[in-house]
């Protein structure tokens, strides 16, 4: 965070307000770790701070610091639409345009607070007083690191923040192997675990807390695989009876898509998973190196994200979905074949 920046944010926190620390839909490891991060330091230096996600998280996400406190929008709508309205500043974390918090766009756009964004997808929007958003980050708990640096804060990270930085850092730097992830990621680590983030705990805490059906659920989706060679390409599908017949729970398809693109000599992989109720698929697309699955998705399934991670939907069916995902490789085929 520059002094520009940093400048406002002091200006904007120096006397208590209201805040309130919104997340995107869906919300990941990221998103629960940096909102309730953010709101226990603010909260400790005498803010009245609430956490909003526009819908439930799932339940290996549960055990992070803090995540009881979070107001969940679509269980308590008049209540969040309340604080909303009344917040002096609105926090939005890990996303940078209204039409990522799902049935709260309405309530964002209306409130009068000032914005505050921190975030790392790429094309923001322009809605924030603060827009500290920088694509080259991992994560948008590094991010609130710095910006707790910035403030002259750091002494005042207590052990729960910690944990929830460190957790959100591990899920979206994949334990901290994607091409994000620089020397001072490693330092930020080093400082949280300082601060009291207990490495070993919060690893067994995300990645061992599998249930017997979602492993079975990995077998279908890995049976389910199919790989495209001449595109260096592969994907997997699950349907809806597929999800059913193994007791699906919200998150047991989290880290499928990485499988495909283990595959040696794969560099573009994609899960598409059915969801009868929405009537839409749901996409999640990964690649390797310069091709950039975001473009992809921006350009075919109404989604986004950043350069090698992004999701999208369609409103087709599962197999007219694949149908035409197929039917766009051989535009991408010179890229695809470029890398090395
Ligand atoms: P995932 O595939 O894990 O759901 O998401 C990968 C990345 O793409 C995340 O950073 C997420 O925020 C972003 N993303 C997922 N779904 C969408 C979407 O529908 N629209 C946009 N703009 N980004 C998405
Ligand atoms: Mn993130």
């Amino acid at each position: 965070m520059n002094k520009a920046q940093t400048a406002i944010a002091q200006s904007l926190l120096e006397t208590p307000k209201k805040i309130v620390i919104v997340g995107h839909k869906n919300p990941d490891g990221d998103a629960v770790g940096s909102t309730s991060a953010l709101s226990l330091l603010l909260k400790s230096q005498g803010h009245d701070t609430q956490v909003i996600v526009p819908n439930d998280f799932p339940d290996f996400l549960k055990w992070m610091p803090a995540s009881e406190d979070i107001l969940i929008y679509n269980q308590k709508v008049e209540r969040a639409n309340q604080l909303i309205k009344d917040a002096d500043i609105i926090c939005t974390l890990d996303f940078n345009s209204f039409t990522r918090v799902g049935s709260m766009e309405d309530a964002l756009n209306q409130a009068t607070a000032d914005y505050i964004m921190i975030d790392h997808h790429e094309s923001p929007s322009d809605y924030a007083v603060l827009t500290y958003s920088d694509t080259a980050m991992g994560s948008t708990c590094e991010m609130v690191y710095h910006f707790i640096e910035a403030m002259g804060q750091l002494e005042h990270i207590s052990e729960a923040m910690a944990t929830n930085m460190y957790t959100g850092i591990m899920t979206d730097t994949g334990s901290f192997r994607f091409a994000s992830t620089t020397a001072t990621t490693h330092r930020v680590i080093a400082g949280l675990m300082d601060a009291g983030a207990v490495h070993h705990e919060i690893h067994e805490n995300i990645y061992d807390s599998s249930s017997p059906e979602r492993l079975k659920l990995l077998g279908v989706a890995l049976k389910n695989m199919r790989i495209l060679p001449e595109y260096k390409t592969a994907y997997i599908t699950l349907s809806q009876k597929e999800l059913d017949e193994n007791q699906f729970k919200k998150g047991d398809t989290e880290g499928f898509v990485n499988y495909a693109l283990s595959i040696k000599g794969i560099i573009f992989a994609a899960i598409f998973i059915e969801h009868k109720k929405d009537n839409i698929i749901k996409m999640s697309l990964r690649s390797k190196g310069d091709f950039s699955v975001n473009l992809v998705s921006r350009e075919h399934f109404h989604g986004g994200g950043h350069h090698n991670a992004a999701g999208g939907k369609s409103d087709l069916n599962l197999t007219e979905t694949i149908r035409y995902f197929i039917s766009i490789l051989p535009r991408y085929k010179d890229q695809l074949l470029a890398h090395a």
